[in-house]
């Protein structure tokens, strides 16, 4: 007797242990894949829909990851951001890249020019995300700065052409935002009604966790395994830029990657930004714009936009938050 019931608890146990018990008695656990795309993890949950294989789903909303990716990147020098770059003539873009500048230039005149897509030499200057980071002289700041700025891009139709033809454009403080927006897209086109995407710090949800809203910790932004704050959400986007992310030192100075286009030189008035809003190309770039403009101008570009919350760390580590967060 004794042996039979030690035979029943170790077949429970083992069942625990590979997952079985789980899936028969609780709910379905998502399905949970990893890729390296536009130079960040990007990681995908997604619970099963009605119909159709959530796998094939996810390898689907990553591969239209890859596909912008190749569209928008300024390191892929195929793609039409690098040949827009490299012209000093008109160039015929594909309508989608048309939009996606037109959605940001909206962004830059929401935020007087605190987001802007155009800091591309200023970028490769600093070459933070390279093995070889340095600190520009001024004269080389100013130099890398011309021509950039809200009247830089002449767009007419498809036609886009640049004022200053050395002008680099850098899409990197809103390309990720759009990618993961078009990925849930693609999963909810696949049926799918409950999933999470990040793409390093660029987040969205679709619906909810099971019967609950999604929680998402925003990383304390000097103590990497801190939660700063704890959001529930569901059916929204939510974007985080800090300081921590990419960033070297000198001298005792943090040198990072988020610059402030009135001097070329990285923001300094905050250590991190997470915005909260309906699709996350807004929450990026108003995340990357509000950082830049500092914790009283980005609380309260974030406070008079309708529909978007945020969050603020302050340089000195104080939070501001926006009135209607959702915690
Ligand atoms: P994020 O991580 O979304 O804050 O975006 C930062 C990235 O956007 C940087 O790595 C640059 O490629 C680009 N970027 C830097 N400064 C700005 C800015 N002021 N406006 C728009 N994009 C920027
Ligand atoms: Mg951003």
């Amino acid at each position: 007797m004794l042996r039979r019931q030690a035979l029943i608890l170790l077949i429970v146990a083992l069942l625990g242990l590979s997952g079985a018990i789980r899936w028969v008695f609780t709910d379905p656990q998502p399905l949970v894949r990893t890729a390296l795309i536009m130079g960040t993890l990007v990681e995908i949950r997604a619970y099963p829909g009605p119909a159709g294989d959530v796998g094939e789903a996810v390898e689907a909303a990553l591969a239209e990851m890859r596909r912008l990716e190749k569209l928008l990147s300024s390191y892929e020098p195929e793609s039409e951001i690098a040949q827009l770059s490299a012209r000093s003539d008109a160039l015929e873009l594909s309508a989608e890249t048309v939009k996606l500048l037109h959605q940001g230039q909206k962004l830059v005149r929401q935020t007087q020019g605190a987001f802007d897509m155009t800091l591309g030499r200023v970028k490769q200057l600093w070459g933070i995300a390279g093995d070889n980071p340095r600190v520009p002289e001024p004269d080389e700041l100013q130099a890398a700065l011309h021509g950039s700025g809200p009247g830089a891009l002449r767009i007419s139709g498809r036609r886009v052409v640049k004022h200053d033809p050395r002008l680099q454009l850098d899409l990197g403080g809103i390309a990720k935002g759009y990618a993961v927006d078009r990925a849930v897209a693609v999963l909810r086109r696949a049926g799918i009604s409950s999933a999470a995407i990040n793409a390093g710090g660029d987040i969205r949800v679709l619906g909810k966790h099971g019967e609950r809203p999604w929680k998402i910790g925003i990383q304390h932004p000097r103590r990497s395994d801190a939660i700063l704050l704890g959001l529930k959400l569901s059916d929204t986007a939510v974007a985080t830029s800090g300081d921590y992310q990419r960033f070297f030192e000198q001298d005792g100075v943090r040198y990072h990657h988020i610059l402030d286009p009135a001097d070329g030189r990285p923001a300094r008035l905050c250590q991190s930004v997470t915005v909260v809003a309906g699709e996350a190309v807004q929450a990026d770039a108003l995340a990357t714009a509000a950082f830049v403009l500092g914790p009283q101008r980005g609380l309260r570009l974030l406070e008079d936009l309708p529909a978007i919350e945020g969050l603020l760390v302050d340089s000195a580590g104080r939070l501001l938050k926006t009135s209607g967060l959702p915690e």
